[in-house]
């Protein structure tokens, strides 16, 4: 079945085509940052502006991409939440319209289950049960993932996502968004041990989160540093990397214990954060220790994108889900009320 896909959440527009037997055929991103650089954040109106310009242009370019035509697609799917209500609509709009003109079925996917099954895209896909973290600008949750739409939550952020602390504390380090890459790069010049900060609720039990507590201690330091007119480049690179480490190693405790609560030897992570290195490398001997492995997307799969979406989307097409006349779009929706793919095929 080939599924042309669209990703329209927030501030990226990414298509892809993913034939269900041959794989992902092409995928195409246009990141709105530089429009958006000047307000120092995402403005929703300008964000679904301009998906309306670069949705089509994108849609043909993988076509164009994959050498096939429109007429080939035999399914679509499009983010229909979490995400900016005018920026979905418009992947919800031109999802169903494309649809009802080829007479193809046509479905909204969850945003959160598409960055989830990214890693299915990879050579070695992991394999039912595993652990999933999802660690994105809006999300950082632990769950136990037993198929498709089969999720239990474990654990979850009780204020800040990781990758919002990653933008927050690069914001204060002058650095500019999206914060998390350029955080990282900063940390590798830093010098481990100047600064200790905190890890935020592991020295209880249970599988929470939070990183509000680490955005003021950070906030402290830039503050005390500069009052004492030691704000330079290597204090901020000290900065970011006392920072980088104390999110990584939080999120590697609250994991090994995930793995440990569920008696699991498979952790999957996903989301724009899981394309950090340091993150990668602690999870990596974290799970060797325990003879267990870890699976992630290449990062381009991490951030947005419309190769997850389309896999996604795929998946649940083939079981015979689908929309109906109803354009779906629903800015806050809980992933665990999503119904389960009994179904299940491998790319
Ligand atoms: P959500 O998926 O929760 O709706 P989102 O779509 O904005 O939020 P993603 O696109 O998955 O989030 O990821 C973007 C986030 O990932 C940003 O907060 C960004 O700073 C962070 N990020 C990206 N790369 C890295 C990295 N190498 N290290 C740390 N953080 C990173
Ligand atoms: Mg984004
Ligand atoms: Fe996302």
């Amino acid at each position: 079945m080939l599924i042309l896909g669209i990703e329209t959440s927030c501030d990226e527009t990414g298509v892809a085509l993913y034939d269900s037997e041959k794989g992902l055929l092409a995928h195409a991103l246009f990141s709105q940052i530089d429009m958006h650089a000047d307000y120092g954040g995402v403005v929703p109106e300008l964000a679904s502006r301009d998906h309306v310009r670069k949705l089509l242009p994108l849609c043909d370019q993988v076509l164009a991409d994959a050498g096939k035509t429109r007429s080939q697609i035999e399914g679509i799917a499009y983010t229909a939440g979490p995400g900016l209500i005018g920026a979905l609509m418009v992947g919800g709009a031109v999802a169903h319209s494309l649809a009802f003109a080829l007479g193809v079925p046509v479905l909204g996917v969850h945003h959160m289950e598409g960055h989830l099954l990214a890693p299915m895209l990879e050579p070695e896909p992991p394999a039912f049960p595993f652990v999933a973290l999802l660690v994105s600008g809006g999300h950082t949750q632990l769950v136990l993932v037993k198929g498709i739409g089969e999720y239990e939550m474990l654990g979850e952020s009780v204020d800040d996502a990781a990758g919002e602390a990653f933008d927050k504390t690069a914001k204060m380090l002058g650095l500019d968004y999206p914060g998390g890459p350029r955080v990282a790069a900063l940390a590798e010049k830093g010098t481990p041990g100047r600064y200790k900060f905190p890890r935020p609720m592991t020295d209880r039990p249970g599988l929470d989160f939070s990183f509000s507590g680490l955005k003021t201690f950070t906030l402290n330091t830039v503050t005390a540093a500069e009052k004492a007119g030691e704000l330079d480049d290597q204090t901020r690179a000290d900065i970011a990397l006392a920072f980088e480490a104390a999110v990584v190693d939080t999120l590697v405790i609250k994991c090994r214990r995930a793995l440990e609560q569920t008696h699991s030897k498979r952790l999957v992570i996903a989301g724009g954060v899981s394309a950090n290195k340091r993150l990668r490398a602690g999870l990596e001997a974290m799970t060797d220790r325990k003879q267990a492995k870890v699976f992630y997307a290449r990062p381009e799969f991490c951030t947005d994108n419309g190769a997850m979406i389309a896999y996604a989307g795929c998946q649940r097409l083939l079981a015979g889900q689908q929309d109906g006349d109803r354009i779906v779009s629903v800015p806050r929706w809980p992933m665990n009320t999503l119904p389960p793919v009994s179904e299940v095929r491998s790319n």
